[in-house]
């Protein structure tokens, strides 16, 4: 850290901010200029703030030297993190292919929002994977601004995610909403899903932490770029080293869309991090029409995975159904995303 002392600041408030970061466990050099005087503050920065030592007397700016995230950063690990899911070794013991999330290859995670039921999940599961998704994705646990609308079909619903597995190799992404809920999810899940509202439920990050199942971790709706990567690292810290981030828009005055798909964090996240960073264009837009362009962009600028939402009958889709594309566009849209990906030297 670096602190700037306020200009005519006193002798003794320069020795008193000296005391202060020994205290905290940092080592003060002091540098007396002609105007002003600064203390490099040598050490763990992390074991402090920089609202903490704004506070110390006559401290007029301070400034931080590294990322407050420590596990999550570039600086601690420069080159990107790969790791698998699913495949032999996956925590939940289900029998699936592995994906690799990381590198050159770009995965694409695909289904419907939601799990409705065995017939649904099962179909949806062979449609998306013949079209060339190599993951599904589906709730069985909805987080729903209304009591009053479908919650999902909880442990029922994994069940059958399970047997989707079963069925097509597919390994699972789903979501999970609780902390008491984390075993059970786990048991199911390839991979553990922490929704936007959720980013910041730090006892449900902490418990994700404790476990081995990879954690996909959306951006909160109005978190930033800092905060997303602050959520990781209680993932991380925890001992869980598989997380990989998603871009899945944030709210703003624009209305037209259901979010601001903020696709510059995808390639801004992956200058601050190592971990993959996926990008959700079905909440992303919340418009089905704008989907497959917004998807095709998100892998051109970079995005490690894509998770859409697409389902055998999208008009009938009991959430998100507007944002939702059908089997048919997703197949064409592999396709296309697989040209865009040759073009930048990855593969779909
Ligand atoms: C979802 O993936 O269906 C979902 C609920 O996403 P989000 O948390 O981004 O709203
Ligand atoms: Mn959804």
């Amino acid at each position: 850290m670096i602190l700037v002392m306020r200009q005519g600041c006193s002798q003794e408030e320069v020795t008193n901010a000296e005391v202060r970061l020994k205290e905290i466990g940092l080592t003060p050099h002091t540098l007396f200029g002609v105007e002003r005087t600064v203390i490099a503050a040598i050490g763990d920065e992390r074991r402090t703030s920089v609202d903490e030592l704004s506070q110390i007397p006559g401290v007029d700016n301070v400034m931080p030297i590294l990322a407050p995230y420590k596990l999550a950063s570039r600086e601690s690990q420069p080159i990107p993190s790969t790791f698998d899911i699913g495949g032999a070794d996956s925590p939940c013991g289900g029998k699936s292919k592995a994906v690799t999330f990381g590198g050159k290859s770009i995965p694409i995670i695909a289904g419907p929002c939601a799990v409705e039921g065995r017939s649904q999940i099962l179909e949806a599961a062979h449609a998306v994977k013949e079209a060339g998704a190599v993951a599904l994705r589906a709730g069985a646990f909805k987080p729903r601004t209304s009591p009053y609308q479908f919650q999902g079909l909880a442990e029922e619903g994994l069940s059958y995610l399970a047997e989707a597995r079963e069925a097509t190799g597919l390994p699972i992404v789903t979501e999970v909403l609780a902390p008491a809920d984390v075993p059970l999810v786990a048991k199911y899940a390839d991979v553990l899903q922490i929704g936007t509202r959720n980013m910041q439920n730090f006892l449900l990050l902490r418990a994700c932490g404790a476990v081995k199942t990879p954690v996909l971790l959306k951006r909160g709706m109005s978190a930033s770029l800092e905060e997303h990567l602050l959520a990781a690292e209680y993932i991380l810290s925890g001992g869980n080293p598989r997380v990989m981030l998603c871009e899945r828009g944030i709210r703003t005055f624009e209305s037209y869309v259901r979010n601001t798909f903020a696709l510059a964090l995808v390639p801004a996240l992956k200058e601050k991090t190592h971990l993959p960073i996926l990008a959700d264009p079905s909440h992303g837009t919340g418009v089905r029409t704008l989907v497959p362009a917004m998807t095709r962009a998100s892998i051109a600028a970079g995005a490690d995975g894509i998770l859409i939402e697409v389902h055998p009958n999208p008009e009938k889709a009991l959430t998100d159904g507007a944002q939702t594309i059908s089997v048919k566009d997703f197949a064409k849209l592999v396709n296309e995303c697989r040209a865009i990906a040759e073009a930048i030297g990855r593969t779909v």
